[in-house]
């Protein structure tokens, strides 16, 4: 058995070890002749390959090996490190080494998964896995880090994702900090009358976890708030939250409501945000009778005393008592230390306006739905009657599906919940006005728990369904009355069909501010724009930020059971982190050899983790291990060539590419 002295100088006997995964691997890449191959590198005692290597007894002939070769470094040709270098990091430090005299070859993302000649795959794959064995050698035995985590946590957003996630972390005993940036909690919810498919009532299931979260002891609700930056690492964020002024003290309004009866602005033409622009509401106000807190605002965009200061002020009159109205309320900043933070920002729906064909912003009588979820709402602008623009009641109406979704001009993507939101508001409409009601569709899908059943209960009520996308909406000759034009696929046909209302069924699309809040909180977006999990199936609520989790629509569009149980999963990764009390820091950091730094600051401004600072006296550049996430940049940077990385030395970096280069 050959006992090898490496470039570096240690005595190395590495084992290789080439996985078939099924035939992920081995159906394109010759995995014994790549063994074989192993097998002849300088330094590598024994090279194997194996069925599946992650598994238990996969695992269990490293460690076999270890002890009865003495084998010192261990190259794994498996798949991602993403999935399994930490499964293969844990077996060599069992089978008695260092953890990171380990590398792992991904053949199959890199190799397999991307070719289909097997002569030229299984070529490639000698090409990498002499790469391995030629780096490996100079792996140097490294320690992890543990840092420990404040049991405090941020939650971003008062939707029902938000407010499922803190009520869950409360009820566990931690603090968390509830940022909201509207006036009161309850997101798009609570703008709902029913839900489907049980047509549940919005605020009855919503309203009392939202009390549930002013009244509880461990959660500090912040409304009107937004995160202004974001500092730290896992277990230790430094958080600044931008706290807008309401203009009430929060700490004296009873919310009684009496200031705004005294509002002299009676003709008030604010368009209401929270009825979408279907109601006016006063300067002084609350969105809606259960808001959380029960706190009035002013908007000092239409407040007279804002705008010129010459207002009688009756609202502050009707307050005389209490005192709680204040203009000079300023914008002010919180400092908060938490160890956790989970993002639950929700949705925006599609801008219709984008789509002019279908005449909305045009045509007096065509809406969104989420317009008609405020129609068909008792504490809407029409107290729940489904009218008109002249008052009156609709006779036929049409619900044209996927506006904004399953199309190439605006959003590829399936929205999820707009055939079943098409299907409750046709029942609505129905119950409310007894009209016609046309859902033109692509296809219906009603994938979920009792949804089916739902879309017979509306097709029995007698819903028309018309498979088609509809082309246009213009106005009937000599009516008041909309045309939709439709080619109906069942039928073969086009059909023109008149109706007095039309309803858009708006996609889901990602916060307008996502890509601003990616940033602040080091994140990604996926290309829809919405925020991107760590991994589709096995990390369906982290990120690549350790600590940040995802709660909601924030991740992409999805239903209120869906939201609900992905912020449960949310929380229960935030209290496992929290509650392990420590978390290890992977020692794949960069360090300054200081006799080298010239102290010219270049690597400063690069560090995308503010990671590095100057220290003065030694007039030298410094890292904050803590803070480095191992991206390089610096290194890279570096005119002095001062800054080195764990794992990624310059011998073990080309002596890789030569590995990769060399033809034997
Ligand atoms: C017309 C329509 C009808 C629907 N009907 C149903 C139904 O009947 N049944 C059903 O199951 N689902 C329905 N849905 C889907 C439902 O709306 C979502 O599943 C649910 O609202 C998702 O909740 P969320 O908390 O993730 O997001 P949201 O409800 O969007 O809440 C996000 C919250 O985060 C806040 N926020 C955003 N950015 C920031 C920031 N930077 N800082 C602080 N706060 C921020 C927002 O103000 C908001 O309060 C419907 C959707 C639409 C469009």
């Amino acid at each position: 058995m050959p006992d090898l002295i490496s470039g570096n100088g240690c005595g190395v006997r590495i084992g290789v070890y080439v996985c078939h995964c099924g035939t992920n691997i081995a159906g394109t890449i010759d995995v014994h002749a790549l063994a074989e191959f192993a097998a002849t590198l300088p330094g590598v005692v024994l090279a194997r390959d194996y069925k599946y290597m992650c598994s238990d007894p996969g695992q269990e002939l490293i460690k076999k090996d270890i002890a009865e070769q003495q084998l010192t470094r261990i190259v794994v040709a498996a798949c991602s490190p993403c999935l399994h270098e930490k499964t293969f990091r844990h077996a060599t430090e069992e089978g008695g080494l260092n953890p990171f005299f380990f590398h792992m070859v991904n053949l199959r993302e890199h190799d397999s998964w991307v070719h289909t000649d097997k002569v030229a795959a299984t070529e490639k794959g000698k090409d990498l896995v002499r790469a391995a064995v030629r780096r490996v050698k100079h792996h140097k035995p490294l320690e992890r880090r543990q840092v420990s985590i404040n049991p405090d946590a941020l939650i971003v957003g008062g939707g029902i994702a938000g407010i499922h996630a803190a009520l869950t972390m409360a009820n566990a005993g931690k603090h968390v900090y509830l940022v909201e940036r509207e006036p009161t909690i309850g997101g798009h919810m609570a703008q709902f009358d029913k839900t489907f498919p049980t047509l549940d009532c919005a605020a009855c299931i919503l309203t009392p976890k939202m009390t549930a979260v002013k009244t509880h002891p461990n959660i500090t609700l912040w409304t009107l708030s937004e995160v202004d930056k974001v500092e730290g690492y896992v277990g230790n964020y430094k958080v600044s939250v931008k706290r807008k002024p309401r203009y009430i003290r929060e700490d004296v309004c009873v919310g009684c409501l009496e200031c705004i009866e005294a509002c002299v602005y009676k003709q008030a033409k604010v368009l209401d945000e929270f009825n979408m622009g279907l109601g006016t509401r006063r300067p002084i106000y609350i969105p809606f009778p259960q808001a959380v807190p029960q706190l009035v605002l002013i908007d000092p965009e239409s407040c007279i005393e804002f705008k010129s200061g010459t207002c009688k002020k009756t609202c502050v009159e009707a307050c005389a008592e209490r005192q709680a109205i204040d203009f000079k309320q300023q914008e002010r900043f919180e400092e908060i230390d938490v160890g956790t933070i989970i993002l639950a920002t929700g949705f925006d729906v599609f801008d219709a306006g984008r789509i002019p064909y279908y005449g909305y912003g045009i045509y007096p009588n065509v809406y969104t739905a989420l317009e008609l979820e405020r129609l068909v709402n008792a504490s809407g602008p029409t107290a729940g009657e489904v009218l008109l623009r002249d008052g009156t009641k609709p006779k036929s109406v049409g619900i044209i599906h996927c506006v904004g979704s399953r199309d190439e001009n605006t959003n590829k993507y399936c929205s999820r919940v707009c055939c079943m939101y098409s299907l409750k508001l046709a029942h609505l409409i129905k119950e409310k006005t007894d009209a016609e009601v046309y859902n033109c569709y692509i296809d219906i899908r009603a994938p979920g728990k009792g949804f089916e059943e739902f879309y017979n209960r509306v097709s029995e009520e007698g819903t028309h369904f018309i498979r088609g996308k509809v082309a246009d909406v213009f106005p009937t000759e000599g009516t008041n009355q909309l045309t939709m034009r439709v080619e109906d696929t069942l039928m073969s046909m086009v059909r023109q069909i008149p109706v007095d209302m039309v309803v858009l069924a708006v996609g889901l699309e990602a916060q307008p501010d996502a890509q601003d809040v990616r940033r602040r909180f080091n994140i990604s977006c996926s290309t829809e724009g919405f925020f991107l999990e760590r991994h589709p199936k096995l990390a369906p609520v982290s990120t690549f930020t350790d600590g940040v989790f995802l709660a909601g629509c924030c991740q992409g569009p999805k239903d209120i059971p869906d939201t609900v149980a992905q912020a449960g999963a949310a929380a229960a990764e935030a209290l496992a982190l929290i509650d392990a009390g420590a978390v290890e820091l992977e020692p794949n950091t960069a360090f300054i050899e200081e006799e080298f730094c010239s102290g010219c600051k270049t690597c400063i401004p690069m560090c995308p983790y503010s990671a590095i600072s100057f220290v003065a006296e030694k007039k030298k550049a410094a890292i904050n291990e803590v803070l480095c996430k191992g991206c390089g940049t610096c290194v890279a940077a570096c005119p002095s060539g001062s800054i080195v990385q764990n794992l990624f030395e310059d011998v073990e970096v080309f002596d890789e590419i030569e590995g990769v280069l060399a033809y034997a």
